[in-house]
C-alpha cells in the first residue's frame, strides 16, 4: 500500500493555524530563508518547491542564491551571509540547501548558523540535543527528513517498538539521526553501509526498511543499491528516500522497486509524493516551531 497525502495534509493544516496564530500575536509571519551554495538544477528545483510551500501555509521566505561565487569566494560570502540572518531578527529559520558541490564544508557552514534558527537540525547543537534525547518530536528542531520518516510511520500505524529497523544509510542528514529517531522510540535500528556484509540477509530479517542510499546501480553498477520485493520479507513496511538524478536520461533514479515491494509490503511509501513531499512539510513545520522558540526567548 502506498501512503503519505494525509499526513503531509494534517501538518500543512495545523501549521497554516499556528501561522495565523503567530500573525496574530506578533503581527507578522515566521520567515524562512534558504541559502543556495551549490548549482546543481536539482537543488533550485527543491528550493522552488519550498518557496511554494511556504506561500501555502502564510510563511514568508525569500532565497538568497550565493552559486556564481567561486570555491575561493565562497566561505567568507557563507559566513557574512549567515551572521547577518542569524542577526536579523525578521529572519526566523535558514536552511543552507544541501548539496554544497564541495564549494564549502559542511562543518563551517552548520558552526555557523544559529541553532535557534536552523530548520533542518544540522548544527552541532541540534545533532548534540538529539544523541542526548533532549528533544520531543513536536517540539525540537530535528532533521526534516528523519523527521518525516518516523512521523509518516507514526500516523500509518506502522508498529515500531520492538522491531528491527534496517537502514541502508548511515549519513549526518538521515541515516544517523533516522537510527537514532526509530531507537529512541524502543526499536532496534542499525545502519547499514557501503562496508556491510550480509547486507540483503539483514534487511530480510527487517520489519522496516528505510532505504537512503542516493546510489542507483544505473548509476554506480555493482556499487549501487536498490531495494526490490526479494530482499524484504512479507508485511514489511519500506520507506523510499535515496533518490538520484540520471544527467543523461534527465529522470530521477530511486533506491526502490515499486513494482516488486507493492504486493509485499505492509506499508510502502511512494517514490513521489512519499518521505519527500513529509520533508518538505517538516521544514515548515520546523520553521514554526523556531518562531515559537524565539518569541519565547524574546519574552523572558
Ligand atoms: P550520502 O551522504 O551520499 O549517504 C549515502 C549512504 O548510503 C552512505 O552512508 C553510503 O555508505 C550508503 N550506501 C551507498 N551505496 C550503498 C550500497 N550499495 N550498500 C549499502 N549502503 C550504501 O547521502 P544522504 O545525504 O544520506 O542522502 C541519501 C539519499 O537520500 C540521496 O539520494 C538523497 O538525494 C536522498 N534524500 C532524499 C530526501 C527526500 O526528501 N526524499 C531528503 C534528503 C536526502 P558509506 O557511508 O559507506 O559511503
Amino acid at each position: 500500500m502506498m501512503y503519505a497525502a494525509t499526513a503531509v495534509a494534517e501538518i500543512k493544516s495545523k501549521v497554516a493555524q499556528s501561522v495565523e496564530r503567530i500573525r496574530k500575536e506578533s503581527e507578522r509571519s515566521p520567515k524562512l530563508v534558504a541559502l543556495l551554495i551549490g548549482d546543481d538544477p536539482v537543488s533550485r528545483t527543491y528550493v522552488d518547491l519550498k518557496r511554494k510551500d511556504c506561500a501555502e501555509v502564510g510563511i514568508t521566505s525569500e532565497v538568497i542564491d550565493l552559486s556564481s561565487y567561486s570555491k575561493e569566494e565562497m566561505p567568507s560570502k557563507v559566513v557574512e551571509t549567515l551572521t547577518t540572518l542569524n542577526a536579523d531578527s525578521s529572519v526566523n529559520a535558514i536552511i543552507p540547501q544541501m548539496p554544497f558541490d564541495g564549494k564549502v564544508g559542511e562543518e563551517l557552514v552548520f558552526s555557523t548558523l544559529s541553532p535557534d534558527k536552523d530548520v533542518d537540525g544540522l548544527t552541532p547543537y541540534s545533532l548534540g540535543k538529539l544523541v542526548r534525547r533532549e528533544y520531543t518530536l513536536e517540539g525540537s528542531l530535528l532533521p526534516c527528513t528523519p523527521k518525516g520518516v518516523v512521523l509518516l510511520a507514526r500516523h500509518y500505524g506502522v508498529p515500531i517498538a520492538g522491531s528491527d529497523v534496517a537502514i541502508v544509510g548511515r549519513s549526518v542528514l538521515v541515516g544517523e539521526p533516522v537510527r537514532k529517531l526509530f531507537q529512541d522510540l524502543n526499536a532496534t535500528s542499525t545502519c547499514y553501509h557501503t562496508g556491510s556484509k550480509r547486507l540483503i540477509e539483514r534487511l530480510r530479517e527487517a520489519d522496516i526498511v528505510v532505504a537512503a542510499s542516493g546510489r542507483p546501480p544505473e548509476l554506480f553498477g555493482s556499487s549501487g543499491f536498490r531495494l526490490s520485493g526479494k530482499m524484504v520479507k512479507e508485511g514489511c513496511s519500506v520507506f523510499s528516500v535515496g533518490v538520484r538524478r540520471d544527467p543523461k536520461a534527465e529522470k530521477m533514479l530511486f533506491d526502490i522497486e515499486i513494482s516488486t515491494l507493492k504486493g509485499k509490503c505492509a506499508f510502502l511509501t511512494p517514490n513521489t509524493g512519499g518521505v519527500g513531499a513529509m520533508t518538505r512539510a517538516c521544514l515548515l513545520q520546523n520553521t514554526v516551531i523556531a518562531t515559537e522558540i524565539q518569541m519565547r526567548k524574546n519574552a523572558d
